[in-house]
């Protein structure tokens, strides 16, 4: 596989690709982030292009996109080896939001998710991840100085926190001033709970918005959904929850899918309110996204809208986060999981 272009800040860029007069590199850095291929940069000289796309891939390609009757879209990515892994784009009044993935596949298996189904494929570097955003930002009518996409949720496929050097790489470069320039607080990362690369993150910033998935109030339950739980207990995650507040000042975002007959009755309502007592927190509540390969069933409305009172009324404070894509395969990793069985529709 290349290495690729988008790995590299303006400076790595001069220092490691030489480019006569000096000016091109600025050029081809300019180009790229406005989301072009190298052919596609044609101020620069046609031998100079054919010598670095011998040498690099630029981030990744979008090989699809579908369009939901809500307005958000979905891309499917290819990356320079050839594998296939998605993102969605959520259109918003006060701005647009890209869910970017961080990983192929994932290795947290948990029971609602299809992205863990056929375990991780492999880590996607920093310039995989700054490509999904810079193509998309152009698939979406924006350019380098015209910026369509204001704010990054890391909840694609994959964990994060499972691939640390590259996402943290990957948040300096996407929030750079000669970059595209996202603000860090315009960005969250979404995690299963790795508390020690949760305590990492505190320590060494990047300070990223910090999203937990959380999804049940007992560690017998979560143990159930997520796999990873017999690695970390709740009151574990709670502790690193609380020292990410107090080394970043950033509130904590719980996210929580709401599951039928497993995690939305009023002992899970009080048990939250015990977990996000005395640290300022917000618990995201999600309509579970059936997933034809997960046996799980979401709630109904009115169910949701119960568990949300019995929150609100107990001090919680807690939304219901609006549901983007459902006729497009919005959920992690379904869209890829049609697509590898060769499935036109969805
Ligand atoms: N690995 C990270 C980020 C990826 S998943 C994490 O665990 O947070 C992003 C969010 O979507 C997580 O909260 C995840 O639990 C949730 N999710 C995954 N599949 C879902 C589904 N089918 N329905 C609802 N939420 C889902």
């Amino acid at each position: 596989m290349r290495d690729n272009l988008l790995n590299y800040s303006f400076e790595e860029l001069s220092a490691s690709v030489e480019m006569s007069p000096s000016y091109r590199v600025k050029q081809l850095f300019q180009g790229l982030q406005a989301g072009l291929d190298i052919d596609e940069i044609t101020v620069l000289p046609k031998s100079e292009r054919e010598n670095l796309k011998e040498r690099f891939a630029v981030g990744v390609q979008i090989s699809e996109a579908l369009t939901s009757v809500d307005g958000s879209q979905k891309f499917l990515y290819c990356t320079d080896d050839d594998n296939i892994f998605e993102g969605v784009f959520m259109p918003h009044g006060y701005g647009n939001t890209l869910c970017v993935s961080t990983q192929i596949g994932c290795r947290m298996n948990c029971a609602f998710c299809a992205s863990g189904i056929g375990g991780l494929v492999r880590n996607l570097c920093a310039g995989e991840m700054l490509g999904q955003v810079l193509r998309a930002n152009r698939a979406v009518g924006g350019s380098g100085k015209n910026r369509k996409i204001t704010n990054l949720v890391l909840m694609g496929s994959g964990e994060p926190l499972d691939n640390y050097d590259n996402v943290v790489k990957f948040l300096r470069l996407v929030s750079s001033a000669d970059g595209i320039n996202i603000g860090l607080r315009n960005i969250s990362l979404s995690t299963c709970g790795l508390t020690e690369n949760i305590r990492r993150l505190a320590d060494e910033g990047p300070d990223v918005t910090l999203s937990i998935s959380l999804h049940a109030t007992t560690d017998e339950t979560r143990r159930e959904l997520m796999p990873i739980s017999s690695r970390y207990t709740i009151a574990s995650i709670i502790g690193a929850a609380k020292y990410y507040f107090e080394k970043t000042g950033r509130r904590i975002i719980y996210e929580y899918s709401m599951i039928k007959n497993k995690n939305i009755d009023r002992f899970d309502a009080l048990r939250l309110q015990q977990i996000t007592k005395g640290y300022p927190s917000h618990v995201n509540l999600i309509m579970l996204n059936s997933v034809k390969e997960r046996s799980l069933e979401g709630c109904t409305q009115s169910e949701a809208q119960r568990f949300l009172k019995r929150l609100t009324d107990l001090g919680v404070s807690a939304t219901i986060r609006r549901s983007y894509g459902n006729d497009i395969a919005g959920a992690c990793g379904q869209l890829r999981r049609s697509r590898l069985a060769g499935k036109e529709d969805l």
